[in-house]
């Protein structure tokens, strides 16, 4: 499976996956229309040259909505939902938005469950939301946290997540025979090209050891 930004020869699969999904579809033209407006973000998901799955968010600054998720029925229960939204954080990571919200049908559990497992909160209900048939529509939020930056080199960290190996993150808290940071804590973190500089500049080397232990 591949994840890549929706282009124009998409629309009509997309539209079709609309149809196949929704009971009140995007038609082709208000998917062109949202695509050309530049402020909704399209990803397909595409199966050996099938789209087998799309989403969109509509972006203004910080925040980002869900328009919509849809994965064709027999590609279902393969984590592509999954996949595209987590494909879809990460891009609004690195564009600055700072929350994305989204609306499901109050009914919908296995959408409800996956949207909480990447972290979605439950901040409400609309009601009445949707049509054929009408439901009260449950309100989702998540604050996307910024990537860390290396405090030395001043680049943003694109790390899976904050246990990742990709950079080290250090917090020392200061105790009371320190010199002048009695109680201070303090947090850094370097990215691994700094992190190799600045260990092979140490008079006494690393002490280094092979391990298996990962
Ligand atoms: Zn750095």
């Amino acid at each position: 499976m591949e994840i890549r930004f929706m282009e124009e020869r998409d629309i009509p699969s997309v539209a079709a996956l609309e149809q196949a999904c929704f009971s009140m579809p995007w038609s082709e033209t208000s998917l062109k229309e949202s695509m050309e407006s530049g402020h909704t973000i399209f990803l397909v998901a595409e199966e050996q040259g099938e789209i087998a799955g799309y989403m969109g968010l509509y972006a203004v600054l910080d925040e980002g909505d869900v328009t919509n998720v849809a994965v064709d029925s027999p590609y279902r229960r393969r984590g592509i939902g999954r996949a595209l939204l987590q494909y879809m954080i990460e891009l609004a990571r690195g564009r600055g938005i700072r929350v994305i919200h989204l609306e499901v049908r109050i009914s919908n559990e296995p959408a409800k469950a996956l949207y909480a497992q990447l972290g979605f909160q439950n901040i409400g209900l609309r009601k009445n939301f949707y049509d054929r048939p009408k439901e009260d529509a449950c309100l989702m939020q998540l604050a996307v946290t910024p990537n860390p930056v290396c405090n030395c080199c001043g680049r943003e960290i694109h790390a899976e997540s904050p246990q990742s190996e990709e950079y080290l993150a250090v917090e020392k808290q200061w105790g009371y025979f320190s010199k002048g940071k009695d109680g201070l804590r303090q947090r850094f973190c370097l990215c691994e090209d700094c992190y190799d500089r600045m260990t092979a500049g140490f008079l006494h080397p690393v002490l280094e050891e092979e391990t298996t232990e990962w």
